[in-house]
């Protein structure tokens, strides 16, 4: 069997090692980060675009139309949240009106369906809290939300109970090709594959470079967002754009798959792709943009606040295929937005393009993705009587702003490439996620995860590395205490 490495395990990473697993091949993700999802695909606006904003004729066009048209069966496949919300995008003008006009025609070029231009009355009878000074919107009812992180942890899941392995904190410092194939150096040693699949996000440029003669480069482009918890009645139903600019499609308000209000992103390039800070300054600003769409908008119910990091390639296209003049050598570089959206059609393009020319044969059996359990705060009040009868841990509720039971974090834990880390938790079960941001679970999340991997609780962290959350037992502390002491 060939012996494939893909370096990255974010959405697109994951979605192709799913999409190979189908194959006779030796399948290998190794990931920098403590986790799967551990780059862009943790921290964005989690919506699928319908593919109106992209550029005709380019691989981001292409891709996000066809992604966004494949996205609800995907999710279904992998039991990942989708909502097929819609969106609207604001003009606020008679000028802002020519833009939309423009989308508009570049929409049906990209071939967007169901879209139209709709005016002040509809907009308001349809979202309310739209500021009423708008004029009128670009209406996109095929655009949908779903939650990056989780639909990540699934397709590495479905990829692993097909015999992908997933290495985490493996990076990659150096690709070289050897004998035919691949040397692949990391901080962890060396790996050798016959076919190598560069999905590194920000680092995929510097990757590509140690391979190719033709050079590319990548700016990291900072995003920051406020959070807000959720309301029994969202304020928005669909994600809402004003007009895009050159450095993106600006600041918007929208829902999240799990019923948050989400506010941002900005968009400042930054040198350091690691720095996920936010700064109250460029949050100031997303507030004030904000504001023009929703001017109703309170900030009282705002939990957090994050940041995610693009990898704007400065060719402004995806690119997608094979390394040109390195067999055995393929990559995804610049997938910047709207990548999540076109992550299923990334993965299933680039997927035929390496079975195709590496020969790879399908296997005779391509197992199901392993389904969940309806989440506890979904459950009727009967379901739940049900399941805690059945089993009992189904009665400890451990993050009561999420209410998220010991059972489920235990079994997101326990699955093919389970939770290792608080945050891996978090992203799998929403323990975290709520009001408190972990200041309530956070500790019993850490005894479970130290009871199921078998750690001592001091080697439990937040998020891999260092992030060490215990420094030492009472008992420890005071014998070191005492023995300096005695000193
Ligand atoms: C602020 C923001 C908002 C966005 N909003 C949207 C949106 O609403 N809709 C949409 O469609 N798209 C959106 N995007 C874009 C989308 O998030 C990305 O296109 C997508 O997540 C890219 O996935 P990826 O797998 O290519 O990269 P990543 O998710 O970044 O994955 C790359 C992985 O590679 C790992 N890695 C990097 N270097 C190495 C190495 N040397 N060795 C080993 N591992 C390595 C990283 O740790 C990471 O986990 C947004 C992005 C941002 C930042």
């Amino acid at each position: 069997m060939k012996k494939v490495i893909v370096i990255g395990g974010g959405v697109v990473g994951c979605a192709l090692a799913r999409q190979l697993s189908r194959y006779e091949a030796d399948i290998l993700v190794l990931e920098g980060g403590e986790d799967v999802a551990s780059g862009a695909s943790k921290a964005n606006s989690g919506i699928v675009h319908a593919g109106f904003d992209a550029k005709p004729g380019t691989m981001k066009a292409l891709t996000n139309v066809e992604g966004a048209k494949m996205y609800e069966a995907f999710c279904r496949e992998v039991d990942a949240p989708y909502v097929r919300s819609g969106a609207m995008v604001l003009a606020f003008d008679e000028k802002q009106r020519a833009v939309l006009e423009k989308l508009l025609r570049q929409g049906e070029e990209n071939g967007v369906e169901e879209q139209r231009i709709i005016e002040r009355e509809e907009i308001l009878r349809l979202e309310p809290n739209v500021n009423p000074d708008v004029v009128c919107a670009l209406l996109e009812p095929t655009s949908g939300l779903t939650s990056p992180y989780e639909l990540t942890c699934a397709l590495a899941d479905h990829a692993a109970v097909n015999g992908a392995q997933f290495q985490m904190e493996t990076m990659v410092e150096k690709v070289v090709p050897e004998n035919g194939g691949f040397r692949v150096v990391t901080n962890k040693g060396d790996y050798l594959c016959d076919i190598l699949v560069n999905c590194a996000g920000v680092n995929s440029a510097a990757l590509h470079n140690q391979l190719s003669e033709s050079k590319m480069t990548i700016i990291p482009r900072k995003g920051e967002y406020y959070l807000l918890d959720h309301q029994a009645e969202p304020f928005f139903q669909r994600t809402m754009f004003q007009c895009p600019s050159k450095m993106g499609k600006g600041v918007l308000v929208s829902p999240t798959a799990h019923g948050n209000t989400l506010l941002g992103p900005s968009a400042e390039d930054v040198d350091d792709s690691m720095d996920l800070g936010t700064n109250a300054d460029i949050l100031a600003k997303v507030r004030d943009a904000a504001r023009l769409t929703w001017p109703g908008m309170t900030l009282r119910t705002v939990i957090t606040t994050f940041a995610g990091i693009r990898a704007h390639g400065t060719n402004d296209d995806f690119v997608i295929g094979a390394v040109e003049g390195v067999p055995g050598a393929y990559e995804t570089v610049g997938i910047e937005s709207p990548g999540l959206s076109a992550a299923p059609s990334i993965a299933k393009r680039l997927g035929e393009q390496i079975v195709r020319e590496q020969g790879l044969n399908e296997k005779s059996e391509w197992k199901p993705a392993p389904r969940r359990e309806k989440p506890f705060y979904a459950m009727t009040l009967e379901e739940r009587a049900d399941v805690v009868r059945k089993n009992p841990e189904y009665g400890a509720l451990v993050c009561r702003c999420e209410q998220v039971t010991e059972a489920e974090i235990r079994a997101a834990i326990r699955r093919p490439v389970g939770a290792r880390t608080i945050d891996g938790v978090k992203c799998r079960t929403r323990a975290g996620m709520g009001r408190c941001q972990g200041g309530f679970c956070s500790p019993r999340v850490l005894e479970i995860l130290a009871e199921e991997l078998h750690l001592d609780p001091t080697e439990v962290t937040k998020c891999g590395g260092e992030s060490h959350v215990l420094v030492s037992t009472i008992a420890q502390a005071l014998q070191k205490g005492g023995n300096h002491n005695a000193q």
